[in-house]
């Protein structure tokens, strides 16, 4: 069998004090090469497990590889989403320009609405999970999902635009245990160029 690949953590597109004053860098750090490390970590333990009992013939507990699996590479690639849908105040935050501001308008009457839609997505999530902003290529609408842990609630194959981690390991360090002040301080750090971008991207 070929050298296969692995899964590997992505560099910040900024530096780890640069979200300050809404995300500390001791809480993007950790976050960042901790956290988001042991999903990497996790993702290809659980695929190099698949890789040896495959090479060696042995029996394998396919149900809790593939559960762990699914976790952990949703962690992953939802982590990397939100690293680059955040940038440094000044930068980030303000309001979404061109189509993306069409589609949301378009979708949710207003900017103000789907803040406020996306926000008590983020504050409902049950235990851990993320708020997602998706774009359905089926019908080209925007949706708001909730996504519980990393995989619960996720559409197949359905484009994100945008996430907001709201596991409290995301916020623990700045905020304690108030996911509301950590929810309305993304706002002012949202990269609406990237968001619009990745629109751009599913529609063509
Ligand atoms: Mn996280």
């Amino acid at each position: 069998m070929a050298q296969s690949k692995l899964y590997a953590l992505p560099e910040l597109p900024y530096g780890y004090g640069d979200l300050q004053p809404h995300m500390s860098e001791e809480q993007l750090r950790i976050h960042h090469t901790k956290h988001h490390q042991a999903y990497v970590n996790g993702a290809n333990a659980a695929l190099q497990r698949l890789e040896r009992a495959r090479r060696e013939g042995l029996e394998v507990d396919v149900k809790a590889v593939l559960k762990e699996l699914s976790w952990n590479i949703g962690g992953h690639v939802l982590h990397t989403l939100f690293w680059y849908n955040m940038a440094p105040p000044g930068r980030g935050g303000g309001r979404p320009g061109g189509r993306l501001a069409d589609a949301i308008d378009a979708e949710f009457g207003s900017f103000e609405r789907f803040r406020r839609e996306f926000s008590q997505a983020a504050l409902t999530v049950e235990g851990s999970g993320w708020a997602a902003l998706a774009l359905c290529p089926l019908t080209g609408r925007l949706l708001i999902l909730q996504i519980e842990k990393h995989n619960v609630n996720v559409a197949p194959t359905l484009p994100i635009l945008m996430v907001l981690d709201v596991f409290e390991h995301a916020y623990y360090v700045d905020y304690r245990n108030d996911r509301g002040k950590f929810v309305e301080a993304f706002w002012s750090i949202v990269n609406w160029d990237e968001v619009e971008k990745r629109l751009g991207k599913v529609l063509g």
